[in-house]
């Protein structure tokens, strides 16, 4: 059965022009593209996304870099994608991301770091609900 993630083109990486590399990556690897837009969230909208991170030292710099710019909002299907998106991605700081990873290929830092994606199906199910409307999901 395919499965469903959520991910964002964090704002570095949209402002550094590399939306349609990494859309061709994510392509190339399977996944098919349910919805996507592009937005530019406000500091209260990045503070509810990230809330399971409210108590890290970094919360504030992180919620400020997602507000920074537009991004792009995504929900992705294919068989195991939460697990295969992650694999994709590489690791949350690209100095220790495998090659060929989209973080290794075109994040700067821990923070900057190109991409999200969910990290498990409870959380991608949050995250699908909080950016996306069921009538974009059809
Ligand atoms: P994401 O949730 O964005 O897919 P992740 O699951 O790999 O990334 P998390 O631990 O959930 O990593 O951290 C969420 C985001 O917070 C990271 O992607 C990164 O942008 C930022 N972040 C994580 N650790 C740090 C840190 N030590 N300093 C600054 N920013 C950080
Ligand atoms: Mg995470």
């Amino acid at each position: 059965m395919p499965q469903r993630t959520f991910s964002i083109l964090k704002p570095d990486a949209v402002r550094k022009g590399y939306t349609g590399a990494i859309l061709a990556a994510i392509d190339a690897a399977g996944f098919q593209i349910v919805a996507i837009k592009k937005q530019t969230i406000s500091k209260a909208e990045a503070e509810g996304f990230y809330a399971v991170h409210k108590s890290k030292p970094f919360f504030g710099e992180l919620t400020e870099y997602m507000s920074s710019g537009p991004l792009v909002l995504m929900v992705l299907e294919k068989e195991n994608a939460i697990a295969d998106l992650r694999k994709l991605m590489g690791a949350t700081n690209p100095a220790n991301a495998e090659a060929g990873t989209i973080r290794k290929r075109f994040a700067e830092s821990i923070q900057e770091n190109a991409i999200h994606g969910s990290d498990a199906e409870e959380t991608a199910a949050y995250e699908i609900g909080y950016w996306f409307a069921g009538y974009e999901l059809i």
